[in-house]
């Protein structure tokens, strides 16, 4: 992607874990490089297709004198998150903080911290099989749309499914979305399990009756094992009610692991269930 790169910006502000940096202030050295399309506004030659390089100049100065953060990890982290809310066209910041005049007693050139933050493009699996089913998927679309750190993009049909792994128990409500976030993998389960919580959400058994289920089926094209989460979600490729609805919204989004698109992998589920119903030929 295109980049505006600003060098050095020079900012006297107050952070700083000693009370005289609070008090006192320092220069600071602010290096910011945006991941913009610049495509449009370079061959119209119009500012209003960019970002104004001047005002996120102003703002991130106004922003780092009007705030006081102990550290310049915190100053970074809030300011490129800042930039990443305020402006749309903004996809990604490389920020870098400096502080030339670290006061460690020692001489030194400055030291700084450098951060990259960006929009990660996931796409999530709802489902309920309880209650009024479609009003909690709808109520935690909601929820996920309210949080600043997260834009629903696109949200599949809705479709009715037998329940799966364990089959007694009320048919399901299931469906996918797409969604933009700034969250790591690992915050994002966290919230997904607050709005499952909020919805009344009981863990008694494993695939058992739930009002809500949220799951992350892919964060960009990472992949990731940890005890708590499995990215791309280990099971998706054998759900029919999974693959559907994220086939009608993301056919040719890609799984990292088995380099298919969603349609492709749709496809071949479909056509090993109809082999496995004696169905010998399939389809191809
Ligand atoms: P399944 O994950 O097979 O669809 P489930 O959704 O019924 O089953 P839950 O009881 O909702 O399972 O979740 C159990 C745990 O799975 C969660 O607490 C979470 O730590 C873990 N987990 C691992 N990978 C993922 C993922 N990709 N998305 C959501 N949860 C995950
Ligand atoms: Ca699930
Ligand atoms: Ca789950």
């Amino acid at each position: 992607m295109d980049k505006i790169r600003i060098e050095n910006l020079e900012i006297f502000a107050n952070h700083g874990v000693f009370p005289e940096e609070n008090r006192l202030g320092q220069k600071f050295l602010v290096s910011m490089e945006l991941a913009v399309n610049t495509r449009e506004a370079g061959l119209k030659d119009d500012l209003e297709r960019s970002v104004d390089y001047g005002e996120v100049c102003h703002f991130a100065s106004d922003f780092l004198k009007n705030h006081t953060y102990r550290l310049i990890e915190a100053a970074s982290e809030r300011l490129a998150l800042e930039l990443l809310l305020k402006y749309k066209p903004v996809r990604g910041v490389r920020l870098a903080v400096k502080k030339p005049w670290a006061p460690i007693g020692l001489p030194l050139e400055g030291v700084s911290v450098e951060i990259v933050r960006t929009w990660h493009k996931v796409y999530l699996a709802l489902g309920s099989n309880m209650g009024d089913k479609k009003q909690y998927i709808a109520r935690g679309i909601e929820r996920l749309g309210a949080l600043e750190k997260c834009r629903v993009l696109s949200v599949s049909d809705l479709i009715e499914t037998k329940p799966y792994g364990v089959t007694d128990q009320d048919d399901f409500v299931n469906g996918c979305l797409e969604m933009e976030t700034l969250y790591t993998p690992e915050e994002l389960l966290d919230k997904l399990h607050e709005i499952e919580n909020e919805a009344d959400r009981k863990r008694e058994r494993r695939w058992g009756p739930r009002t809500l289920d949220l799951d992350i089926l892919l964060y960009d094209s990472e992949i990731i094992q940890t005890p708590e989460l499995i990215v791309p979600h280990t099971d998706m490729a054998n759900r029919h009610f999974v693959l559907e609805p994220l086939a009608q919204i993301a056919p040719y989004v890609v799984h990292p692991v088995f380099l298919k698109t969603a349609r492709q992998m749709l496809l071949e589920l479909k056509n090993r269930n109809r082999k496995e119903d004696g169905d010998e030929d399939g389809i191809v």
